[in-house]
């Protein structure tokens, strides 16, 4: 019955009662008893000691004193009366300034005695002084059960006309406590909290309201952020595992003739990394279970030849394999840049996307299920119900993050045995965050570029130098180099996009006068023969500048481009622009990004566009872009429909702990896969009911 009482509504708590209920549900989601008392302090104020007068600054937040009151002084009439009590601790001399309650609070304080002053300092000509601190004597200080500590919660505007000031919250968490005390469920087991010497939770929870002192705080994070990281692994390599267990992989042992004339013919020899990566996957697809790898790699650090070698595989065993894109260009260009390595002969390619034409459809669809096609690219109309395979081997997605798990999961939903699945990402993922977006996947990396590539030089320039960027663009050219050109287009504002763009289209062929120069364009209210024809005219080197919105931003691959100008830079993301940047210097020559913005630039913009001009390491940024943003706007997590709304861990900040919460969590799920061991009893039981958690958080957002 502990739970019981937990859930009970807010309601309830002595001295909230319905209206005052109904605002805290509204402002700060606070339902039930369970829902206040997770909901911790974010500072503390420390009364736990006192400080000298001689050390205050202005810079102190709250501050205690002790002390005795030297004089004091009323001055002014009306509302410019004052009072100020000049307080001394021997270290030095203070003033209290008091502009309300003059009265009162001159009644209560006594020159010669000694008092407890609890404030914050401020500065006032030069000299620092406390407006309204409370004031105490010693000896009712020392009497009261006052905590040393004292929680500040955040409040609105809202609630603080309701009557529920931080001190009425405080009240509020100390009634919630003391009514569920001694009935909270414990969620570790004891084995686990005295092998990772946590504190308990009913002591962790009264600690994180009421410390005891720094140290009692300390340990009662730790256990609040261990757990929540805990439970979040254990679900998901326990999910992971099962999967593991049940997904009976299809075995492709052989290397044959497809595999060996494109390993054998390639232009260039493959990477360190890249061969890393396919022993990897070669292991997985011979391992006799499913494959569910994510590869990831820098932009250009050429993923796409990994999933061409592995698509080859199933050839060799007599069976399919489809390579998704997220874009249309995209499908269009890995399945263009193929024939480079294939023999054509041997190999049957197809290309299936939304806007294959009926009878070519027809005739694919065909050959996909009686077994002809060996390799489809495409796009989304990969999925559809009427693509039948005849027997797929191995599905590579191309770009992850632009794919929901509920696509993910259509995978391989469908075939009759799962198919080997690689996820590919550009997106370089903090391991923390890959670890919990992807933590039921298992992970490569390709951590090294192909050998001769030069570092992008990297600049950020204003409007007003419009015309030697011109200039810049026009040497280039020249030179026999391509440019890109790329605007920036959100939902929210697409209209005024658009029209940016088409702006900076006729800009740009007014200053690149064709028949000279050739410009090509491509967005996304093109047709799609005309979006194809364009990129196609760019791809092939006849046009000489591409302009476009962000769609080229995943994965088109044009090595003689080597300068992205990107307009109004400073409303892309970091790692968006570090994906747009990747798009040139694949090629040998010296290339160039150029981020254009507008003089007016918020603090935030100027740090991220100084970080781009500083580092071409795409780990670097995605990690500020983490810390700056937060996971929850880090690109791909919002669309991958998954929600990492941590109470009290952070992802960044608490990667050690995540870590050593991942190993716990495997080391026993290694043992024991199906928790059903007693003494992983309330493990399992805790576990059920997270699961369920989420679940309904995913409803409802
Ligand atoms: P991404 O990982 O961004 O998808 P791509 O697969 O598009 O990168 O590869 C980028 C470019 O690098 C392509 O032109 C590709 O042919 C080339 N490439 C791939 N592997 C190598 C290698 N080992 N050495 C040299 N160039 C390579
Ligand atoms: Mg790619």
């Amino acid at each position: 019955m502990s739970e019981y009482i937990l859930d009970s509504g807010i309601q309830f708590l002595p001295g909230v009662g319905p209206k005052r209920a109904e605002m805290l549900g509204k402002e700060l989601g606070i339902t039930t008893i369970k829902d206040l008392i997770y909901t911790f302090p974010f500072r503390y104020v420390d009364r736990s000691r006192f400080y000298a007068v001689s050390e205050i600054t202005d810079c102190n937040a709250y501050v205690q004193m002790r002390g005795t009151v030297r004089n004091k002084t009323i001055s002014g009439t009306g509302s410019k009366m004052r009072l100020v009590v000049l307080f001394s601790d021997g270290t030095g001399n203070i003033e209290l300034v008091f502009f309300k309650g003059i009265k009162w609070t001159d009644q209560k304080i006594n020159v010669g005695s000694e008092y407890i002053v609890f404030g914050k300092p401020s500065q006032f000509n030069d000299r620092i002084n406390f407006v309204h601190p409370e004031i105490e004597p010693v000896s009712s200080a020392a009497a009261g059960t006052r905590m040393p500590m004292t929680g500040v919660y955040s409040s609105t505007e809202k609630l603080t006309s309701y009557g529920i000031t931080n001190k009425v919250f405080v009240g509020m968490q100390q009634k919630a406590l003391s009514m569920v005390s001694g009935r909270i469920a414990e969620t570790l087991p004891d084995w686990f909290l005295r092998g990772k010497h946590l504190m308990p939770l009913s002591a962790a929870l009264f600690n994180i309201h009421f410390p005891a002192d720094l140290q009692s705080l300390e340990k009662a994070r730790e256990r609040l952020k261990y757990e929540e990281l805990f439970y979040l692994q254990l679900s998901l390599v326990k999910q992971k595992y099962i999967k593991m267990r049940e997904a009976q992989g299809i075995l492709l042992p052989r290397i044959g003739d497809a595999f060996n004339y494109t390993y054998s013919h390639l232009p260039f020899p493959l990477t360190g990394a890249q061969k890393r990566v396919l022993k990897e996957i070669r292991a997985d697809m011979t391992g006799g279970k499913q494959m569910n790898r994510l590869l990831q790699g820098d932009v250009g650090s050429g993923k796409t030849l990994v999933a061409i070698l592995t698509a080859l595989q199933a050839v060799d065993n007599g069976y399919q394999a489809r390579i998704m894109a997220p874009t249309e260009v995209l499908a269009n260009q890995h399945y263009n840049g193929v024939f480079k390595f294939i023999d054509p002969g041997k190999v049957k390619v197809a290309l299936l996307t939304g806007n294959t034409k009926t009878k070519e459809r027809r005739e694919i669809l065909a050959g996909l299920a009686d077994g002809t096609v060996d390799i489809v690219f495409g796009t989304h109309a990969l999925l559809e119900d009427r693509v039948q395979f005849a027997n797929l081997a191995v599905a590579v997605i191309d770009e992850q993050h632009r794919f929901g798990v509920d696509q993910r999961s259509k995978l391989w939903s469908k075939s009759e045995i799962a198919p080997h699945i690689l996820v590919m990402t550009a997106t370089p993922i903090p391991r923390t965050l890959a670890m919990t977006l992807y933590g039921d996947l298992d992970v490569s990396v390709i951590d090294e570029l192909p050998p001769g590539r030069k570092p992008i030089v990297t600049t950020h320039v204003g409007e007003n130098q419009r015309k030697k960027v011109y200039d810049f663009m026009r040497r280039e050219i020249d030179a026999g180099r391509q440019v890109f050109v790329v605007y920036p287009l959100i939902k929210e504002s697409e209209k005024m996009d658009y029209e940016n763009l088409e702006q900076g289209y006729l800009n740009i062929t007014e200053e690149f006068k064709p028949p000279q120069y050739i410009t090509a364009v491509v967005h996304g209210k093109q047709t799609p023969e005309n979006k194809a024809f364009d990129m196609d005219l760019f791809a092939r080197g006849k046009a000489h500048i591409l302009v476009a919105t962000s769609v080229i931003e995943v994965g088109v691959d044009v090595p003689n481009a080597s300068v992205m100008v990107i307009e109004s830079a400073e409303r892309f993301g970091l790692s968006q622009l570090h994906q747009l940047r990747g798009r040139v210097g694949r090629g040998a020559e010296k290339s160039y990004c150029i981020l254009m913005t507008s003089y007016k630039l918020s603090a935030e913009s100027r740090e991220r566009l100084d970080l781009m001009c500083r580092t071409n390491d795409g780990l670097e940024l995605a990690e500020a872009d983490l810390k700056m943003r937060g996971p929850g706007d880090f690109e791909g997590t919002r669309q991958s429909g998954m929600s990492i709304d941590l109470h009290i861990a952070n992802l960044t900040k608490d990667s050690p702990m995540l870590e050593d919460a991942r190993r716990t969590a495997q080391d026993i799920l290694m043992d024991d896969p199906t928790l059903s061991s007693p003494r992983n009893a309330l493990l399992a039981k805790n576990l059920k009911e997270i699961r369920n958690e989420i679940k309904d958080y995913s409803k409802i957002s």
